[in-house]
């Protein structure tokens, strides 16, 4: 703090932004190297942020070329990291470095482990960025002036404890330095060579030239800066995709599916999309950002493009870089704008596409993807008519002749595997897996060895309408209707009508029992074992749908159900038989309700008053006689 003058001013970090420091000074000891990254990267959009705005102001710009420039000196212990960008002014370097922690450095707080290693790996996630100096810095100085600005550079310094001071300084021209003094432990870091062995492995895909002094201490651009995007696919290799995915996306971790093109003719761009190996932590989050980065003629336009791509697809992360769109271009032209909607169309093709080839030719990378990103892809069967069909193509479930719930199955496989003479394709939605295997509605289905689609996840029920059919087979839900297995269920249709009329009277005075709760009384074609079970009408909503409603909090009138009665089951034709003996059995009243209480708590259901129920049941025991 040897220069402050007399208009030097001490102001306190914000307490978030203190934390942090501390956390970075005290708790961090791997990975102290991303420093470097995290300056390089704010340089970097500070030169993208000063070209955009140079767009529509070209005073701003003096014309230098866009550069970040970095300088070592050993005897010093300094490392001084330099841009020709945007720089702030008084108030921002305030908001920007000073009091506020941003939103990244938030969550990064909110997510701390206490785990070391867990915990490095999260500045990464994040890029907390500015403070990671601290990790290596005794001191740091910033020199900074605002492009456009007549205001004198900037001079903030601290020692990143507590408090930090502001001065007014000299700087020729707009942009910023940053001035790291090393802590002694560190002095590691003030080696020309150890500077550009991490810029080439953190920093290489940088879209700006990187100079350092090289052995005669002239300067050289040390990393790669034709934009990846930008090459033929055949020049690079799976590492050096890896890398930009890394460095220039700030991806996390590892990608599953690259995927990189070049469109020429009446649309012309390219684009590289990535799949990130691990889902997002805020995938269904509602503020949830795109992550493809929109260019027009390699200038940074803006990041998390939401035009590019549609919701179901914010997975991906990314760059496209059109030749068509004016540079100027405004958040505002975007939204209704034709060059976009047709790159929007073509994009999501081509990864829809994509996905297709993966299913078919890595089905277990495929089977990854599904459990990531499964859920997010189903929302496009509601909202993107235009591929429903490729989306039909790509969606999987679970079923009743998989194992367990990693045995998925699409529909085309499903068709392909049905019964012969089997119209339609089946499946039953509920909250889980264990569930459903065991809902009375599929008894007749596993005594066919007719396949039934386990529709587990609550955006199931939305989707299934969207579809409707494949391949010319209608999906029916084995919960709802009148079932028709027609040849496969011939058999059982006959008896059913048989037992219909048998069962007629008795049906009608339970119907007349079960009025407040049931719509209607049948003899059943579905049940083997069970006594009973409820199915909805053929339009109408579903109980599981209901039950979604109702935990949305929506309010939504009470549909009576079907009960369904199994005519070859004893308990019915003990109760039939009393029926026969004597309509007005007062008893009959009691074991009715209970066959339909149990009905549904066989469906995962609640019987609507527990206390009664157990009242009634005990009456029951309680006519147990002692032997
Ligand atoms: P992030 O970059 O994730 O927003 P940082 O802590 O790294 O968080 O930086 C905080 C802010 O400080 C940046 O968003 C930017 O506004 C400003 N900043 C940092 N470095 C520079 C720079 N070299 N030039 C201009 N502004 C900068």
């Amino acid at each position: 703090m040897s220069e402050a003058n007399q208009n030097t001013q001490q102001m306190e970090f914000q307490t978030e932004a203190k934390q942090l420091l501390h956390l970075m000074i005290h708790s961090l000891y791997s990975h102290k190297e991303v420093f470097l990254r995290e300056l390089i990267s704010n340089a970097s959009d500070a030169l993208d942020k000063l070209r955009f705005e140079s767009l529509t102001n070209p005073k701003l710009n003096d014309g230098s070329e866009p550069a970040i420039r970095i300088k070592v000196d050993k005897t010093a212990k300094t490392i001084t990291v330099s841009d020709n960008g945007i720089g702030m002014g008084r108030e921002e370097v305030i908001e920007n470095i000073g009091t506020i922690a941003r939103s990244g450095s938030k969550a990064f707080l909110e997510k701390m482990t206490g785990d070391q290693k867990a915990d490095s790996n999260l500045i990464g996630q994040f890029g907390v960025g500015f403070y990671s100096v601290f990790m290596v810095a005794s001191s740091v100085k910033v020199i900074t002036k605002r492009a456009g600005s007549v205001e004198d550079a900037v001079v903030w310094e601290s020692t990143g404890e507590n408090s930090f001071t502001l001065s007014t300084g000299e700087r020729q021209n707009h942009g910023t330095d940053i001035i790291i003094y090393l802590k002694d432990e560190e002095s590691e870091y003030a080696e020309t060579w150890q500077i550009k062995n991490l810029i080439k492995k953190y920093s290489d895909f940088i879209a700006f030239p990187i100079y350092l002094p090289d052995d005669k201490g002239s300067d050289e651009v040390v990393n790669q800066t034709k934009p990846l995007w930008r090459r033929s696919s055949s020049e690079i290799t799976p590492e050096q995709y890896e890398e930009f995915y890394q460095q220039a996306l700030g991806g996390f971790g590892k990608t599953m599916c690259t995927i990189h093109n070049r469109a020429e003719g009446i649309l012309e761009y390219s684009s590289l999309i990535f799949i990130p190996a691990q889902a997002a932590f805020d995938l269904f989050s509602f503020e949830r950002k795109h992550g493809v980065k929109l260019y027009v003629k390699r200038v940074f336009i803006m990041d998390n493009c939401k035009e590019l791509l549609p919701e179901y697809l914010r997975f991906v992360r990314g760059v496209v870089d059109s030749e068509d769109l004016p540079l100027n271009v405004s958040r505002e032209m975007l939204q209704k704008n034709a060059v976009m909607e047709r790159i929007s169309k073509a994009l999501t093709g081509k990864i829809l596409d994509k996905l297709k080839e993966m299913a078919e030719n890595e089905p277990q990378t495929y089977k990854e993807f599904w459990k990531s990103y499964g859920p997010v892809l189903k929302e496009g069967l509601h909202s993107d008519y235009a591929n429903k069909e490729k989306l039909q193509e790509l969606v999987r479930f679970q079923s009743s002749i998989g194992e367990n719930a990693d045995d998925l199955v699409s529909l085309k496989q499903y068709v392909s595997r049905m019964r012969e003479d089997q119209k339609d394709i089946y499946y039953i939605t509920g909250d889980n897996r264990q569930i459903v295997e065991k809902s009375p509605h599929l008894e007749v289905f596993r005594a066919k060895s007719i396949e039934v689609l386990y529709l587990v996840d609550p955006v199931d029920e939305w989707i299934i309408n969207d579809i409707n059919s494949f391949e010319g087979k209608q999906l029916k839900s084995v919960t709802k209707g009148d079932l028709d297995l027609g040849e496969l269920g011939k058999e059982e249709a006959a008896k059913q009508k048989k037992e219909a009329s048998k069962f007629k009277k008795f049906s009608e005075r339970v119907k007349n029992i079960l009025a407040e709760s049931v719509e209607e009384v049948r003899v059943t074609s579905r049940l083997k074992d069970s006594p009973a079970c409820l199915v909805a009408g053929e339009h109408s909503m579903g109980a599981h749908m209901e039950k979604i409603m109702k935990a949305m909090g929506q309010a939504i009138p009470k549909e009576k159900r079907i009960l369904e009665i199994n005519a070859e089951h004893p308990i019915l034709q003990n109760l039939n038989a009393r029926y026969e003996k004597n309509a007005t059995d007062p008893e009959l009243e009691q074991w009715v309700t209970l066959l339909y209480e149990g009905a549904l708590i066989a469906e995962g259901q609640m019987v609507p008053d527990p206390l009664a129920y157990s009242k009634r049941i005990n009456e029951m025991l309680a006519k147990i006689s002692a032997p």
